[in-house]
């Protein structure tokens, strides 16, 4: 991990070498004179660099057609085959843990039930379900590069160090360090709403703009906010909780000790219990043919025009309205992102936000602002890949594999 001091000249090599490696990622095959134009970095400069990423097979050269038609000019593109990252989602009672190459091309991925009392519990039995994966996919395993954890809670993403998580009772577990010793391969560990705002960012639907939010409505509401095309982090490294917008000073009582949070109304839990208590107080809906109410059950009657479902989602699309209102006002992003199960109902769901954004939120802020449903849906470890595409990115595990090699 980079929890130590890294000195003034060790972090301009890292930098440059990262400028260098992200214009080949996003521009290739693109040619050392233009890298050294675009980087603005001595063409002296880059030629070492390329050389170091070319010996470490991070990059080749390919031949390209001078568009003159002379000789051929050599170009640089990215070599990602070969490196292969090990993704893991830690749900509040699941895990998905995928292979990745470093393109971000899913390989193989397996899903459990994932149960955990305590932090003890909780790293023996991730330490135990990474092993085993890592067994199962030996056959195909090229050079494991990383690893990359996300969960629910509050994390410190820099040093991998777990703050707070929302299923069991944990304090300052520095779950980047464990990994890394345990498997001896560089590890990351991120919120996992921050790393899915990160992953619609470089793949999904926000890949077109640098200020955007996602929100998720899933167990619990939470936001990720990009800004300038980072995930926005504050002093303590958590920002976003949009969940604890009060919405309703006389609602229920939030696991975070206040009353009427967003959480409390427009997170999957408090949706299936409000259509619940609604059907034992005996209104009429096709719900209640249902064995058991889901929020998916909940958005396909919906969509019928199931009375009680349309006035559910309406009100849960209120409420979030009002809280992306003031989300709006303070970071005016150009989209807003949202995913969960809840989407499965967009018309409705995004017809009630939007009316409330129009009326709550400056309105040169809302005019051009769009609203889409993720293009990532389903891809549950897309984010833990992105905290690793991110360290490629700014240098961080870039540096590291240029190190080791020496
Ligand atoms: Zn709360």
């Amino acid at each position: 991990m980079t929890g130590g001091q890294i000195g003034n000249v060790d972090l301009v090599k890292q930098l440059n070498s990262a400028a260098v490696y992200r214009l080949i990622d996003q521009k290739g095959p693109i040619s050392r004179i233009q890298v050294a134009e675009v980087s603005q970095l001595a063409p002296a400069s880059v030629t070492k660099i390329t050389r170091q990423l070319l010996e470490r097979g991070l990059i080749k050269e390919v031949a390209q057609q001078a568009s003159t038609g002379g000789r051929r000019a050599i170009s640089l593109t990215t070599e990602s085959e070969p490196f292969h990252a090990i993704c893991v989602r830690v749900g509040r009672r699941d895990i998905d843990i995928t292979l990745y190459d470093l393109s971000g091309k899913a390989i193989t991925s397996i899903h459990d039930k994932f149960d955990y009392q305590d932090s003890q519990a909780f790293i023996e039995g991730l330490i135990e379900q990474i092993t085993q994966f890592k067994a199962q996919v030996e056959p195909q395993l090229k050079e494991l590069v990383a690893i990359g954890v996300t969960l629910p809670g509050l994390i410190d993403p820099v040093k991998g160090v777990i703050q707070y998580m929302p299923t069991i009772d944990v304090e300052q577990l520095p779950l980047g360090e464990i990994l890394n010793d345990t498997f001896n391969v560089t590890s990351f560990v991120g919120n996992d709403i921050r790393a899915l705002a990160l992953a619609e960012h470089y793949f999904g639907a926000t890949r077109d703009c640098l200020d955007s939010i996602v929100v998720s409505v899933h167990n619990g509401t939470g936001a990720g906010i990009i800004v300038n095309g980072q995930v926005f982090l504050g002093h303590n490294r958590n920002v976003g909780e949009i969940g604890h917008i009060q919405i309703d000073p006389l609602g229920d009582r939030c696991q975070c000790g206040n009353f009427g949070c967003l959480e409390t109304v427009a997170a999957n839990p408090a949706i299936i219990a409000h259509v619940e208590k609604a059907l034992a107080q005996g209104f009429v809906s096709e719900l209640q043919q249902h064995e058991s109410i889901t929020v998916s059950g909940i958005c396909h009657a919906a969509n019928n025009g199931d009375e009680l479902a349309v006035q559910v989602l309406t009100k849960v699309g209120n409420h979030l309205g009002k809280a992306l209102a003031i989300t709006i006002n303070l970071f005016n992003p150009q989209k807003i992102v949202l995913t969960g199960e809840i989407t499965e109902a967009e018309s409705l769901l995004f017809a009630a936000i939007e009316r409330c954004i129009s009326t709550q939120a400056l309105s040169n802020f809302s005019e051009n602002l769009v609203l889409a449903s993720s293009e990532l849906y389903g891809q549950s470890t897309i984010g833990s890949f992105s905290i690793i595409k991110r360290a490629m990115l700014n240098g961080v595990l870039l540096q590291k594999m240029l190190e080791e090699h020496h």
